[in-house]
């Protein structure tokens, strides 16, 4: 967590480097690497020499054109310490709360609690759990660290259908907040262009390359009182 590694622009370019190289030594987070590597030991080793190779290959010119970005990445050594620690241990004791308590809870908890539960994307969803729309790659459907992460847990159809802003076949938003936020922002204009997958693509995946687990999760019938 040192530097400006962890700006916007840097967390974008590995994510992009991680879906286009998935599990090979040029993702970042290679879950072939093992639980442990893809979890956190990819933070604390220098990044294999893959990565530097075939980084020049991620197009990140239309973040770049981004000013909130360029600023969020231009001052991250201060924006980053005065957000993620110094205003989540100033603004409780305005209430009374110790600076202690505050500092071990609203700032070092939330942000160790956060950190976890996002690196379980990268860790337990390219692991365990079913492969509903291609069972040829590592990246699993999971329920329990959707319900955590707000939404990126249903991985094997965010690695199949990486465009689909949702994240997951449905917006289910017992599980998928993040679709929720999403859709609040469409409403306002601030985002727009939302892509996603039509039932018919996916269905015609689920045939060919799923691993037969689909039915299961009970989409067919969601489909015809939610989307
Ligand atoms: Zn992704
Ligand atoms: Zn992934």
């Amino acid at each position: 967590m040192v530097g400006s590694t962890d700006s916007v622009l840097d967390w974008a370019r590995d994510h992009r480097m991680h879906h286009k190289y998935s599990e090979t030594d040029a993702d970042p987070h290679n879950a072939t690497r093992g639980f442990f590597f893809s979890h956190v030991g990819w933070l604390l080793v220098r990044k294999h020499p893959e990565i530097k190779a075939k980084g020049h290959t991620i197009d990140m010119n239309d973040l770049w054109a981004d000013p909130v970005l360029r600023f969020q990445k231009k001052y991250y050594l201060i924006l980053m310490p005065l957000v993620c620690f110094i205003l989540p241990t100033y603004i409780p004791t305005l209430w009374g709360e110790s600076l202690w308590n505050a500092y071990f809870v609203s700032a070092i908890f939330r942000y160790v609690y956060v950190l976890n539960v996002t690196w379980l994307v990268n860790s337990a969803a390219h692991k365990w759990g079913s492969k509903p729309y291609d069972k040829h790659i590592n990246p699993v459907e999971t329920k329990s660290v959707s319900l955590v992460v707000l939404g990126e847990g249903f991985h094997n159809y965010h690695h199949t259908f990486p465009w689909d802003y949702k994240t997951a076949e449905l917006g289910n938003y017992s599980l998928n907040f993040s679709k929720l936020f999403i859709d609040t922002m469409a409403k306002i204009g601030w985002a727009y262009d939302l892509k996603t997958v039509s039932a018919d693509v996916i269905e015609k995946r689920v045939k060919r390359t799923g691993d037969g687990t689909h039915q299961e999760w009970g989409y067919e019938e969601l489909h015809e009182h939610t989307q």
